[in-house]
C-alpha cells in the first residue's frame, strides 16, 4: 500500500467563524480527487468547521492533552476533539515544543491518547537552524522520531511531518536535496521499527507556497505538506492541493 497523499493546513491561532467561508471557496474552486485534505483550525472552530465541511475535507485539532479528562484548565482531551468532529490532531509542532516546552515523551503520550480516541496523530519533527549549522540534523530527527512516535503507531493512525524550525513562517525552505535526505532517513527509521513503516505518509512543512509546492511534492518520500500561512486562504491552499 503506497502512503496516502495528504494536504494539511494549520491555521494556528488565526480565524473566526467568518473564516469558514474559505472552506466553501476551497471546495468550489479546488476539488481534490487525488489526495486527502485536512484543515486544523483553532479549537474554537473545530466543531463548526467539521459541520461545514460535511466530510468533504477532514478537520483536526492543533494539540491535545495526554489524559482523558480532569483538572487541566485550558487543555483539550483527544476524545473531546473527536466529539467535536475532528479526525486528526497535530502534535509536537515546534511552536508547542518551544512555547510550552513540550518534550518528545510528552508528544508520544499525547499521540497514545489521540490513538485511543480514534484520531490520526500528525507528529511534527524538525531541527533548529543552529542544529542544522552544527551538522546535527539527521541525529535530531532520528531522536525526535524515536522519542515522539509511540510503539502503537501505524500508517493508519499516524502521519509524520518534517518541519525544519527555521523554515516555518520565514519564506525560507531547505534545498530539495536536504528535504530528500531527511525524508529518506525518516522512511528508513520507520521501516526499521514498524511493520508498515513504508506506508506512513511523510509530509514536508515550512514555507510551502503555491510557487514551490509542485517541486517539493516531486521529492522522493514526500507524500504531502503541512502548510501554515498559505492554508488560510483558498486562493493559496487550493493551488497547493492541486499540485499534490
Ligand atoms: C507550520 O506552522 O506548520 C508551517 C509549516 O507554517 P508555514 O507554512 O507558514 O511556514
Amino acid at each position: 500500500m503506497a502512503p496516502r497523499k495528504l494536504a494539511a493546513g494549520n491555521w494556528k491561532m488565526n480565524g473566526t467563524l467568518a473564516s469558514l467561508a474559505e472552506i466553501d471557496r476551497l471546495l468550489a474552486d479546488h476539488p481534490a480527487p487525488g489526495c486527502d485534505v485536512l484543515i486544523c483550525p483553532p479549537a474554537t472552530l473545530v466543531h463548526a468547521m467539521a459541520a461545514r465541511a460535511q466530510g468533504r475535507i477532514a478537520t483536526g485539532g492543533q494539540d491535545c492533552h495526554a489524559r482523558t479528562s480532569g483538572a487541566h484548565t485550558g487543555d483539550i482531551a483527544a476524545a473531546q476533539l473527536k466529539d467535536a468532529g475532528a479526525s486528526h490532531v497535530i502534535l509536537g509542532h515546534s511552536e508547542r515544543r518551544t512555547d510550552h516546552a513540550e518534550t518528545d515523551a510528552q508528544v508520544a503520550a499525547k499521540a497514545v491518547a489521540a490513538h485511543q480516541a480514534g484520531l490520526v496523530a500528525v507528529i511534527c519533527v524538525g531541527e533548529t537552524e543552529a542544529q542544522r549549522d552544527a551538522g546535527q540534523t539527521l541525529d535530531v530527527i532520528s531522536a525526535q522520531l524515536a522519542g515522539s512516535v509511540p510503539d502503537g503507531a501505524t500508517a493508519a493512525n499516524t502521519v509524520i511531518a518534517y518541519e525544519p524550525v527555521w523554515a516555518i513562517g520565514t519564506g525560507r525552505t531547505p534545498t530539495n536535496d536536504q528535504i530528500a535526505e531527511v525524508h529518506a532517513l525518516m522512511r528508513d527509521r520507520l521501516a526499521a521499527r514498524f511493520a508498515d513503516g513504508a506506508d506512513f505518509a511523510l509530509l514536508y512543512g515550512g514555507s510551502v507556497k503555491p510557487g514551490n509546492a509542485a517541486e517539493i511534492f516531486a521529492i522522493p518520500h514526500v507524500n504531502g505538506a503541512l502548510v501554515g500561512g498559505a492554508s488560510l486562504k483558498a486562493e493559496d491552499f487550493g493551488p497547493i492541493i492541486a499540485a499534490l
